[in-house]
Parts: C-alpha cells; sequence; structure tokens
C-alpha cells in the first residue's frame, strides 16, 4: 500500500559493493550495525546518502546497508547474513513485521495506550530511524541522510500495517537539519502530512489511561518521552497516597500526572522551559475528569532545576517522593566526569529535599555514563549528604525500546528509599 503523501521512494537506485578490513568484518560478523570509515577499504568515492552498499567478505555477501557518506558511520546495515534480500520496500515490510511481533511478544504497548515506539532504529534493523505513534499520528525521526531517498518506502511499510495511522509528521535530528541535506530532497524538519492547515502537529493520545497531547512537530524528541513509560507507572504506584511529590526536569508532567491519579496530595513541577511547564498545565486540564488528578494541588515552576531545588530547600520544603529524570548531560565521552559532577550535586539537593522514610526516583538517559559508574556517585552524593540511599530497584528503557547492541542502551533508573 502506498499512502498518498508526497515523499521520496525507491532508493537511489545504485547499488554498491563495500570492501572491509579485517576489523570491519569481525564487527559485521558480529552483527554489529555500524561500519566507521575506518573499516572501509573499497567503497565508491561518489557513494550517496542511501545508496545501497552490499558487504562481501571476498567470497560471499554477509550484510548489505545504506550509504551515509556525510557520516564516519560511513554504513548503516539493514541485514546480515548471506541474503540476496534487495533494500526497499519488502525489506522494510519484513522488518517492521518483525518489530511488530517483537512488541507483541513483550506485551507493549498495553492497555489503554496508543502512544508507543513501533520502530526503534538500529536494533529494530532500521539504523538512524525512529518511528513513534500518536494515536493516528506516525512520527518519523530520522537521523541520517542514509534514509532520506527511502523514507517514502518505510512510511508506506508503516501504514500498511498499523490501520489506525492516518496522519505522518516528519523529524529530522538536529545534526541533519544543520547539514541541510534534507533540503536537497524538497522536505523540512516538522512537516505535517496531509498539509492540513488546520493541523498544527498537535495530537492528544492515551498512556495507561492518562490523556497527553503531544506536539509532534516541535516538542523534544517526538513529542514525548516514550522511553520512560513504565518508570512514570511505577514511579506513580509509588506515589499512591503520598503527600507531596517533586517532579524535577518534568517536561510536559509525564511522571506527575501518573502521581496525581494515584492520590498524591500535591504535585511540583520543575523544568526551565516554559513550554514544558505550560504543556504539564495542559495535560492536567486534559484530565481533570479523573477526581484523584482534579484534587491534586498543581503547582509548575520554570527555572533551573539546581537553583529551583535549592530555593525550595531553602525555604524548608519537603517531599515525599522526588523524581530526577535530567537530560543527558554527556554528549560525549569529553564530558562524561562533569556530567558525573552534576549528577552528584543533584542527587544532593534531592535527598536534602526528602522527607524522613522519603523516596528517590533518579534516572539518566546518557549512554555515555553506564549505569554502575552513574549510581555508585548517586549512593556517594546521598551519603555525603548525610542521607544514605536503601536501593530497591533498577530500570532500563521500555520494552518497545530494544537495546541490541551495547551502544543503544541508555536509559537507567533507580529506585530507593531514603530513611
Ligand atoms: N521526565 C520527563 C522527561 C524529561 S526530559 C518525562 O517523563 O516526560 C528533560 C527536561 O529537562 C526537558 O523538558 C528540558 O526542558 C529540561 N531541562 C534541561 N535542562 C534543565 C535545567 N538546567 N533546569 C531545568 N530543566 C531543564
Amino acid at each position: 500500500m502506498q499512502t498518498v503523501f508526497p515523499l521520496p521512494r525507491g532508493g537511489t537506485s545504485r547499488c554498491l559493493a563495500v570492501r572491509l578490513s579485517e576489523k570491519g568484518l569481525r564487527s559485521v560478523r558480529r552483527r554489529h550495525p555500524w561500519i566507521f570509515a575506518d573499516s572501509i577499504e573499497k567503497l565508491a568515492p561518489d557513494a550517496a546518502p542511501g545508496d545501497v552498499a552490499v558487504v562481501y567478505d571476498g567470497k560471499k555477501i554477509i550484510g548489505a546497508g545504506i550509504a551515509d557518506p556525510d557520516s564516519n558511520v560511513r554504513v548503516r546495515l539493514l541485514s546480515f547474513g548471506a541474503s540476496r534480500e534487495k533494500v526497499g520496500p519488502e525489506l522494510f515490510r519484513r522488518l517492521a513485521g518483525t518489530a511488530a511481533e517483537r512488541r507483541t511478544e513483550a506485551g507493549v504497548p498495553g492497555p489503554e495506550t496508543d502512544a508507543w515506539r513501533l520502530l526503534n532504529g538500529e536494533s529494530d534493523g532500521f539504523p538512524g530511524l525512529v518511528a513513534d505513534q500518536y494515536a493516528d499520528v506516525l512520527v518519523l525521526k530520522i537521523y541520517t541522510s542514509a534514509f532520506l531517498p527511502h523514507v517514502g518506502d518505510v512510511a508506506d511499510a508503516l501504514f500498511a500495517r498499523y490501520p489506525a495511522l492516518k496522519r505522518l509528521a516528519l523529524r529530522f535530528s538536529r545534526e541533519l537539519s544543520a547539514m541541510s541535506a534534507e533540503r536537497r530532497l524538497r522536505l523540512a524538519d516538522g512537516m505535517l502530512f496531509p498539509c492540513e492547515p488546520e493541523w498544527n502537529g498537535e495530537v492528544v493520545f492515551r498512556e495507561n489511561g492518562l490523556r497527553f497531547l503531544a506536539d509532534v512537530r516541535s516538542g523534544q524528541k517526538t513529542g514525548f518521552f516514550l522511553d520512560q513509560r513504565e518508570n512514570r507507572a511505577r514511579a506513580g504506584a509509588l506515589a499512591a497516597g503520598t503527600d507531596s511529590v517533586l517532579n524535577v526536569f518534568s517536561y510536559s508532567g509525564g511522571f506527575s500526572l501518573y502521581a496525581a491519579r494515584s492520590g498524591a496530595k500535591r504535585v511540583t513541577d520543575i523544568d526551565f522551559s516554559r513550554q514544558a511547564i505550560a504543556a504539564s498545565m495542559r495535560n492536567f486540564e486534559l484530565n481533570r475528569e479523573i477526581p484523584a488528578v482534579a484534587r491534586c494541588r498543581h503547582r509548575g515552576i520554570a527555572d533551573d532545576a539546581f537553583h529551583a531545588m535549592g530555593e525550595l530547600e531553602r525555604a524548608g520544603e519537603r517531599f515525599s517522593v522526588v523524581i530526577v529524570d535530567p537530560p543527558s548531560f554527556a554528549k560525549s565521552a569529553s564530558e562524561r566526569s562533569q556530567a558525573l559532577k552534576s549528577y552528584s550535586r543533584l542527587a544532593k539537593s534531592a535527598v536534602r529535599l526528602l522527607e524522613r522514610n522519603g523516596i528517590l526516583v533518579f534516572a539518566s538517559c546518557s549512554s555515555r555514563v553506564g549505569a554502575d559508574e552513574l549510581f555508585e556517585e548517586v549512593h556517594r552524593a546521598a551519603a555525603d549528604a548525610g542521607r544514605p540511599l536503601t536501593e530497591f530497584d533498577r530500570r532500563a528503557e521500555a520494552p518497545d525500546h530494544p537495546a541490541l547492541f551495547p551502544e543503544s542502551h541508555y536509559l537507567k533508573c533507580l529506585y530507593a528509599r531514603v530513611p
């Protein structure tokens, strides 16, 4: 089935052979999806983004992918082994089917939920591309120019598999927009299809029975942090019947609404983005018919988290549950030690704001900082602040975000009681 949306289809119709060094071959045999420039012995110098790239080990084909000459990851693999399956609509349909089965087996999206990740990049065989559903909207977010000539075929595969989808939002990573690669194909970040002037990119969806509004055209990520769905549910359950919850780095109030629904009397959001605080207020409005949400006293503080937490502490405020879910502080390996210092400061502030026997929920989405080193730092910081933690759980991304190779793990979330 082809959508009516005018998008590039059919790839570039070029198929190139790639020859790799021993190191590159080993990496492909381990089914790692990235081929770095320094592993390539031969690839046509005029390779264009999206050209099909077939990897030979001298005798036979061992993988197939798409070329990305703009990036240090020069080829991104979609399939492994000796298969002669062509990179194109049929392969995209098959991979979308495998991704769907994987999610059914894992029980996602779960009850009363119509927003979830349909394709999670390399771990679903679509390196550099994610696809999310929000009610009837498909959001395709593209991180590599290699997918640009194929984007219509990927959209068709998903529209055919998920009949509830009616609309499409096309998003590009910041890096890709900066390269303006998408302009060569007359595409722009935040394009909406069908191009109805009355649709501004806002869509209301449901997650575990709560209603949320996402701005799929210009919201962060694809409009919502779907990877935290299970942690929101768990933190909500822990907040049941508590007096007060602090949600630091709240974005549009996801964690806050779960806490309010389970009966937390007061919920405070902190986020330095005014739009995020306004979105959280709107999301509370959307759930007014739930009595516990209507009863909850909800407050938003648009301020820097480090500053606002210090102010709350000086004002003598204390909370039963503190949730800390910062953005990635380490975008590169060189920022790791600075990031650990920031996590440490946040953990100290958070435990100082907790009542006796309070609960700390502390997450990080930085793939550059491992769970063990991060949580060691959080434990140390809490102990230094005189409030050592009794950890009772650690979690990762929701199962619609499979992570099948080392670099794809990023989200970790610690749960602890603070006596
Ligand atoms: N917990 C959220 C996702 C948080 S994303 C959810 O479940 O949906 C991180 C948020 O931190 C973003 O909304 C961003 O605006 C905010 N942020 C980043 N740096 C900040 C800072 N220094 N102070 C306050 N908020 C910040």
